[in-house]
């Protein structure tokens, strides 16, 4: 949490126009756009420069959000990316809590002088950012990013912009809505951006009516050859190689999504999802109380995140990596009966 002398000197300094450079993690999702693109919009109407920088590509359902054509996927502008990190005054880390994560990226940002901000709510955060925001039981770092404008008095500043991104990762952590970490104050934000004008139904069909016909059919190609459920113990998983995912015309973001099916199923409590993407092996869990996937991802799969959704990543081969999932899992049984 950030106390009353840190937000304090986060107003003097934000109080002169600053470069900032606000970022995220790999592979942004809903949250990780959302949470920077509504920093964006914010920090742009209190007279800053303020470049987005995401280390790589991210899903084309998420194009629409406001700011989005100023973005900057270090991937593909590499030079002007580290330029912008050396240069910047401030830096903002949102929805991640360790450099690693964006690789050469988080080299950049490790070594630059700019002053470090972390808004983020995953478990077991670094301590990388001189000022840290970061809880791990608000349901996205959307939602901190509604309480940081908040504490910085300006509330009333939020516009349908800043709004909308804010709504975006609302809605994408926290399943619609479903999971447990939407609290009663996660809804009343929410309210409240749609009292602004936020208009969630469009909202919605933007991020999850987008389906194109070779995802689904990948997706019925996973569910029916990819896709195993082991009731006794109370896991599922399902996994997709690289040569899969190009005879479907993969396209970013394609996959998002599918490690949920799994948890669907009675009596499955953990789901994992196993895929080929940039020559490694992207490990995703999802789980039901009791069992923590956090501590699986770390411990076992080089990741972390929140108790009931991580991932990891691996350099083994698939099928190794699923082996070693299979050798590690009958350890959680007691955590997946209820
Ligand atoms: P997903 O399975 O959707 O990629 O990620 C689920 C959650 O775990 C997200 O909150 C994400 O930030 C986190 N996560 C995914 N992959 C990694 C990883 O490799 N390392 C860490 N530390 N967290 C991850
Ligand atoms: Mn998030």
């Amino acid at each position: 949490m950030l106390n009353t002398t840190e937000i304090t000197e986060i107003k003097q300094l934000l109080s002169s126009e600053k470069n900032i450079v606000i970022t995220t993690h790999k592979s942004p999702d809903g949250d990780a756009m959302g949470s920077s693109l509504a920093l964006y919009n914010y920090l742009k109407l209190k007279g800053h420069k303020v470049k987005v920088i995401t280390q790589n590509n991210y899903p084309t359902f998420l194009h629409w959000l406001p700011g989005n054509e100023y973005v900057i996927v270090a991937d593909d502008k590499k030079a002007k990316a580290q330029e912008l990190i050396l240069n910047a005054d401030l830096i903002f880390c949102l929805d991640f809590n360790n450099l690693k994560r964006i690789e050469y990226v988080g080299e950049w940002i490790a070594s630059a002088h700019a002053v470090k901000f972390m808004i983020d709510h995953h478990q077991q955060p670094d301590d990388f950012a001189k000022y840290m925001f970061s809880t791990v039981n608000t349901s996205s770092t959307c939602e901190l990013i509604y309480d940081f404008i908040e504490m910085l008095g300006d509330l009333r500043q939020i516009d349908l912009n800043i709004g909308k991104c804010i709504y975006t990762g609302l809605v994408t952590d926290t399943g619609s809505f479903r999971f447990k970490s939407a609290s009663s104050l996660t809804l009343q934000k929410a309210s409240y951006l749609i009292s602004l004008g936020v208009d969630h139904a469009s909202i919605y069909e933007k991020v999850y009516d987008t389906n194109t016909y070779d995802r689904l059919q990948l997706m019925g190609f996973a569910l029916n050859h990819r896709f195993v459920v082991n009731k006794e113990i109370g896991y599922s998983y399902m996994w997709l190689t690289d040569a899969e995912l190009k005879k479907y015309n993969y396209k970013t973001g394609d996959t998002e999504g599918f490690v949920n099916y799994g948890l669907s199923i009675d009596g499955v409590r953990l789901s994992a999802f196993f895929v080929e993407r940039d020559g490694q092996i992207k490990v995703s869990f999802r789980c039901k109380d009791p069992m923590d996937v956090n501590l699986l991802a770390r411990k076992y799969f080089n990741g972390g995140g929140h108790k009931n959704a991580a991932g990891g990543s691996s350099d083994k081969k698939i099928e190794d990596v699923v082996n070693d999932f299979l050798t590690i899992i009958p350890q959680y049984k007691n955590d997946l009966q209820i």
